[in-house]
């Protein structure tokens, strides 16, 4: 049997592999064999493509560069892997996106450049690689710079307020007409100038589709890039014709979109509007107003009021992975079901950075499943709660969201902690959320800030209740 053949055999084998773990990564359970499919997947992948690559051109410098460029690939992820905060993880991988889509426009400008490397094509054949080209250069650079900007707005180099040009909706559709006009001109007669503008325009559709959209909505904008480098990469399999790179492609493309698809409806938001780089999204008003005085609690008082709760929710966030608080969060909980006190979270879609954030938090931290609630099941019980832990959450407790159809974050669903009878806020000043919006919630009469880092907070409140409890003994 021919290399070639070999080699076709483990691709198909190796996306049998990618779509097992596709379907692992869906459950909890399943999640780690879903892992092992995939690197599984990948290193087939990757040896046969090197194979083919020896088989082609032996001996060449081009193996040699293929290898250095693999080793020193591989030593980065390594050490991006090993190094990278939980909390910095949705910006890697916004930059990982913005790799594929660079790879897209590169692999396309080579294909036109040195078109002898991709056989004899001639005719019709001629007409699809340059279709090929075109398409695959424009998601390409779409996505790399779109995954930049996901990245400075993510990163918090960039501020995450919508950028709201004049006439945004024209800009956007006029390029997508400037790029379906060119694409049929340069099937029919290709030339360089042509790549050089779809080049530019694409870069600058990306840049502006995603500074466009607000903090709010970055969580399905995420989704969404990733879905793009999908497609980009699929693009770059049909132009060096590697049928794995397709199917790939075509995997993360399809399941990003499905994802990006979930995550507006779980956020009430409009599918079309955030693909389209938030069509129909106004400049906000509603900043500025007057929210009144906000009231204080210190940790003895927070003590108190846990001591005499008969229910407790815990409504995690951001703030909880930053300070790692996750871990005196479990001994609390731990603590207050050993006391008889009925303690559940209440988890929010897009709490934190990332989708599941909290809940591998607190998975970690081994907080039982079954009382770790989605919204939708616990929304309804927080009016018959005693006290609300809020551990730095912010935009997902905002009743703004709720109550006030002006603010940028109207309509998306949050969680009702407000109901409750008393709410604790942990938190170190009175800074906005990710949003960028106040939350009202934090002047509310039957809300008190308890500042500080949260984990530090909590630590403080698990000793004064064991000491409460030692005293009782
Ligand atoms: P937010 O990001 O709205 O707020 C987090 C709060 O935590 C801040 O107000 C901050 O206040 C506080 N905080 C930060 N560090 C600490 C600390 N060490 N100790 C105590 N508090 C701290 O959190 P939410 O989880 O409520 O909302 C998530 C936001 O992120 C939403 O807007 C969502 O759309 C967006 N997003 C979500 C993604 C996802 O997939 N989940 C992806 C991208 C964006 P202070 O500085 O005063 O301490």
């Amino acid at each position: 049997m021919s290399i070639e053949t070999t080699a076709n055999a483990a691709y198909l084998v190796a996306a049998l592999l990618f779509i097992l773990s596709l379907a692992g990564l869906s459950k909890h359970e399943t999640a780690r064999r879903g892992l092992s499919f995939g690197i599984a997947g990948m290193a087939l992948a990757l040896i046969s493509t090197v194979a083919l690559a020896i088989d082609h051109k032996p001996a060449t410098t081009g193996i040699i560069m293929m290898a250095v460029a693999v080793l020193i690939g591989a030593a980065i992820g390594l050490w991006r892997a090993r190094s990278v905060q939980m909390t910095e993880m949705p910006e890697l991988i916004a930059l990982l996106h913005s790799f594929v889509g660079l790879a897209a426009v590169l692999v396309g400008w080579n294909g036109y450049l040195e078109p002898e490397l991709h056989g004899e094509l001639t005719g019709s054949l001629l007409g699809i690689h340059h279709a090929e080209v075109f398409i695959g250069v424009f998601i390409g650079a779409v996505t790399f710079t779109g995954s930049i900007v996901a990245y400075l707005k993510l990163s918090g180099k960039m501020k995450s307020a919508p950028l709201v040009l004049p006439g945004k909706n024209v800009i956007n559709a006029g390029i997508i007409v400037v790029f379906i006009v060119l694409t049929v001109w340069f099937v029919a007669s290709p030339a360089l100038w042509m790549l050089i503008v779809v080049t530019v325009i694409a870069l600058a559709l990306g840049w502006h589709l995603v500074a466009s959209i607000g903090g709010g909505d970055m969580p399905v904008v995420v989704s969404m890039l990733n879905s793009y480098s999908g497609w980009a990469a699929a693009a770059t399999g049909f132009l060096l014709g590697n049928d794995l790179l397709i199917v790939t492609g075509a995997l993360v493309g399809s399941s990003g979109a499905y994802l990006s698809y979930i995550m507006c409806k779980a956020m009430n938001r409009s599918f079309i509007s955030v693909i389209m780089g938030g069509f129909g999204i106004e400049a906000s008003s509603g900043e500025g107003k007057d929210h009144g005085e906000h009231r204080e609690v210190d940790v003895e008082g927070a003590a108190e009021l846990l001591a005499g709760a008969n229910s407790v929710i815990i409504a995690p966030g951001y703030g909880m992975a930053v300070a790692q608080a996750q871990y005196p969060v479990a001994d609390l909980t731990r603590t207050l079901r050993d006391r008889g006190v009925d303690v559940r979270f209440a988890v929010h879609p897009v709490a934190g950075r990332l989708p599941g954030h909290m809940n591998v938090l607190l998975a970690e931290a081994k907080v039982p499943y079954d009382i770790v609630m989605e919204l939708d099941e616990i929304n309804d019980d927080f009016a018959d709660t005693d006290v609300v832990l809020v551990i730095g959450a912010n935009d997902t407790v905002n009743p703004d969201a709720a109550e006030d159809p002006g603010s940028p974050i109207a309509g998306m669903p949050v969680l009702h902690v407000w109901e409750s009878t008393d709410v604790i806020v942990f938190k170190r000043s009175m800074a906005a959320g990710y949003a960028g919006v106040q939350n009202p919630l934090f002047f509310r009469d039957n809300t008190q800030m308890l500042f500080g880092d949260a984990k530090d907070r909590v630590d403080e409140i698990l000793s004064a209740v064991k000491d409460s409890q030692g005293a009782k003994a």
